[in-house]
């Protein structure tokens, strides 16, 4: 077979992940599918791989995903006819904490909401089913009957197979050199063949399934993919002796998961600091490769293996195994288009979970690929969410050492990355820092989660119920409803958007009426074709050209792309603006007071009404003090030139006193805002989610003839709404929930909590989350008997279709 000339889509990398996204796209109907393998197909990391196929997982999109490999592995022998090794062995989780148990059983719960078949299982149940296992501190267990084990490679091969059944054509030892691109779109890719002789392919669609070495295929692009190879290692013994069929075993609190294959046992580790590999590159000849022993760094996994499974003590070992993985920042793989370049996809940076996670993957991209949209809601893994600075190999190198062990830690609330760590800085850092602030970390950004008292343990405690910062959050969260609180909210995405056609630009890509007088500010949303909301955000009218776009820091770079490809022949320029200006947030009834100390302006109603900016003066600066707010209260943002900001924040410090001027955290903003019922893109908002069905109807323009998402919104509003997002009050003040916990209706899981946290002025914790509602009116909705299931356990909650808080905005309006 010769190499076409013009494919419709390129596929480079021949290891599970291409090999995935090629049957996907051929399954789609793609026709002229083509994939291009440097060496051999699983050459590189799928070859060696331990084949553990788990659908436990800590989100609901993710469970899904691992349920779609799963249930399509079991089938791929059949339909391709390449014994692929997959046996439903199920699978045990075992927790020696209570932390971890509490962990398992939130797992189970959002497993159970996609149908995942889930059990608890008691210490002398695993004894059973694990007769080998010292169960002696075993505190709780999860058991799943249709977990699997199978052979990667051959899943990998059945998944080639299956894709040249449809027609792709695969080509092996053929080296993709570059990705030609023309007017910011992929033309097609120039190759090396088994030949020796380059040659070019025609594509606009090209998908980098390169795995490690995906990260500087694509750098040679402009695209940012930052991943980063570590050292993974597992061991496996001789024969041992009437070993059994046996499920596969994770241990997480020693770092270690336990397979059984052809009589011999596998121990593999996710220990707490990795190695990473690759600094200097890959070598071009690497194909099958392993990489050297290293028994110091195995022995403190090997120590408790021993004392875990006896068997270790005296079986001995046929193999250690030490081969190279790509990992990334926050341990999720990527998915999606890159926002640098039109055509150019990826699936890659699988963390330890490719073989599992590429059968979802690879069918989530070719949908998307094939429709333009994301079958569902991937934000987690979507590329857009990597930034630019993280193609920095120092940060990556760094990072990498902690994100493989955080694999196997515990997953709590809240956690924060060690390392790589204060890369953007706000220009308060080091006022807050001095003040107490304990940071986070969000898109590299550090930034003031809460405040410690003096004299305070300035770190968190890690739990599932409330943590040692608790307290501090309600001191916090009590000053906004009552004084002021301030915020330091630099991190926010600042998009200008300018130039002649702007407000025409805008107003084709926002929900709302943006085309109004300069000086207002709209809420609005970007929707898709099918009313999905792309996302949520402020556009400010500067002047008669110029408009702010004001987005979380989080999701700057999709925005970015998504208005860069809605540009059409529209004379506008789109400038990230994010650090020019610094966010300063005082909020609270005592706003008003406050600024009236810093400012001769007129903070009144009348003089400053709410959805309105105005240039202020400030102690001895100028701001564009903007009246909006996220918690649900009275208050202004001022957007201060970075210059100016610490004088700014000084002078409000100031001119604080007596008023109750606090320093209040993200996770303060974050309680405030859920009592208030403001949704969060990414949790209760998505691409998924119906605009009408949020409940965000209102920032909807009736009037505007033409806009992205209207006929869908006009469907929807004939069709009627088939689910309502409600907000939760738990009755019983000591629940905690963080999201992804169960909604119960009338006995029933109805779907996840889509975001929680605790409301310290409503009393007890606040979650939000879709109920199926079709046909049913407001009144039924409430009608029902409503409960959150939280590891397991079921507890009473009040509903609510309107905010708890402030249901009316009299207190954002005072
Ligand atoms: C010790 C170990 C145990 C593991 N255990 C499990 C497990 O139990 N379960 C699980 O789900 N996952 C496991 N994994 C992870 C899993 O192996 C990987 O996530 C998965 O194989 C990654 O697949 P990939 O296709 O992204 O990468 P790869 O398999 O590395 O494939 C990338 C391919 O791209 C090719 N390529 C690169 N550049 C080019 C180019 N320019 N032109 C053409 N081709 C190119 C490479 O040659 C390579 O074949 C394990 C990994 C290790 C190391």
């Amino acid at each position: 077979m010769t190499i076409p000339a013009n494919a419709r889509a390129v596929v480079i990398g021949g290891g599970v992940s291409g090999c995935s996204v090629a049957y996907h796209l051929a399954k789609a109907g793609w026709k002229d599918v083509v994939l291009l393998e440097r060496k051999q197909l699983t050459s590189g990391t799928t070859w060696h791989a331990a084949g553990l196929i788990g659908q436990l997982r800590g989100s609901a999109n993710m469970t899904r995903l691992a349920k779609y490999s799963a249930d399509l592995y079991v089938k791929l022998e059949a339909e391709t006819g390449v014994a692929t090794g997959m046996r439903q062995v199920g699978s045990i989780s075992v927790a020696l904490t209570e932390h971890r148990r509490e962990e398992l059983l939130r797992q189970a719960t959002v497993a159970r909401i996609f149908g995942v078949d889930v059990a608890e299982i008691s210490p002398s149940q695993v004894k059973e089913m694990y007769p080998h296992l010292n169960v002696s501190d075993v505190v709780g267990a999860v058991h799943l009957p249709l977990d699997g084990q199978c052979d990667p490679a051959n899943i990998a091969m059945a998944l080639a197979k299956g894709a040249r059944m449809r027609g792709a054509a695969i080509f092996e030892h053929t080296k993709v050199t570059g990705v030609r691109q023309a007017g910011g779109r992929v033309t097609g890719v120039d190759y090396v063949g088994a030949d020796g002789e380059p040659g070019f392919i025609a594509a606009d669609v090209v998908v980098n399934c390169g795995g490690m070495w995906g990260r500087d295929l694509a750098a040679q692009s402009g695209v940012t993919l930052p991943l980063h190879a570590c050292e993974h290692f597992y061991l496996i013994t001789e024969p041992v002796e009437g070993l059994g069929h046996l499920p596969v075993l994770r241990v997480p609190d020693e770092c270690a998961y336990y397979k059984s294959d052809a009589g011999k046992m596998m121990i593999g580790a996710f220990e707490p600091k990795a190695k990473p590999w690759g600094m200097e590159g890959i070598r071009e000849d690497f194909m099958f490769d392993t990489l050297p022993e290293d028994w110091d760094h195995f022995m403190p996994i090997l120590e408790h293996a021993m004392n875990r499974m006896p068997l270790f003590q005296t079986s001995g070992i046929h193999t250690f195994f030490n081969g190279p993985e790509s990992f990334t920042p926050d341990d999720r793989y990527y998915l999606g288009e890159a926002p640098e370049l039109r055509g150019y996809w990826i699936a890659a940076g699988y963390n330890s979970v490719g073989i599992a996670g590429s059968g979802g993957a690879g069918m989530a991209l070719a949908s998307w690929i094939t429709e333009g949209e994301p079958p569902f809601d991937l934000w987690e893994v979507d590329i857009r969410r990597a930034q630019p600075f993280q193609r920095n190999r120092a940060y990556l190198k760094e990072r990498v050492s902690e994100t493989l062990g955080l694999l196997y830690a515990d997953h709590f609330p809240y956690r924060q990355v060690v390392t790589s760590r204060g890369v953007r800085r706000t220009p308060l850092h080091e006022h807050l820092k001095a003040r107490g602030a304990v940071f986070g970390e969000v898109a590299g950004w550090e930034r003031a989660n809460w405040f410690a008292r003096p004299g305070q343990e300035r770190e968190y405690r890690y739990s599932w119920k409330r943590q040692n910062w608790f307290e501090n959050q309600k001191a916090e969260h009590l000053a906004v409803r009552e004084g002021v609180g301030f915020f330091d909210m630099t991190s926010f995405g600042k998009i200008r958007v300018e130039g002649r056609d702007a407000a025409a630009f805008l107003n084709r890509v926002c929900s709302a009426e943006v085309d109004v007088a300069p000086g207002r500010i709209v809420y609005t949303m970007f929707l898709n074709d099918r009313g999905g909301i792309e996302a949520d955000l402020t556009v400010t009218r500067l002047s008669e050209t110029a408009y702010l776009l004001v987005v979380p820091g989080a999701t700057l770079q999709r925005n970015l792309a998504h208005l860069r490809r809605c540009l059409g022949e529209e004379f506008v320029t789109i400038t990230d603006m994010t650090a020019a200006e610094s966010v300063l947030c005082v909020m609270g009834p005592k706003a008003r007071d406050l600024m009236a100390r810093v400012s001769p302006d007129d903070f009144s109603n009348a003089g400053h009404p709410f959805g309105t900016a105005r240039e202020i003066e400030v102690g001895m600066g100028l701001a564009r003090a903007h009246r909006v707010t996220y918690v649900g209260e009275l208050g202004w943002e001022l957007y201060v030139s970075s210059d100016q900001t610490a004088h700014v924040f000084e002078a409000l410090e100031a001119a604080g006193e007596g008023l109750g001027f606090t320093l209040c955290g993200l996770h303060t903003l974050d309680s405030c805002r859920i009592e208030k019922a403001y949704r969060h893109w990414g949790h209760d908002i998505t691409d998924e989610d119906h605009v009408l069905e949020a409940g965000l109807g209102f920032t909807v323009s009736k009037k505007k003839p033409d806009f992205m998402g209207r006929e869908a919104v006009l469907r929807k509003a004939e069709a009627g709404l088939s689910r309502r997002m409600v907000q939760f009050r738990m009755e019983d003040p000591e629940v905690m929930l963080f999201h992804n916990e169960a909604i119960v209706r009338d006995g029933k899981i109805v779907g996840p909590v889509t975001s929680g946290n605790y409301g310290h002025f409503l009393g007890g914790a606040i979650g939000m989350g879709y109920v199926p509602c079709a046909g049913e009116s407001e009144e039924e909705v409430l009608g029902s008997a409503y409960e959150i299931e939280v590891a397991g356990v079921r507890h009473r909650a009040v509903a609510s279709l309107v905010p708890m808080h402030d249901p009316k905005s009299e207190r954002v309006r005072m």
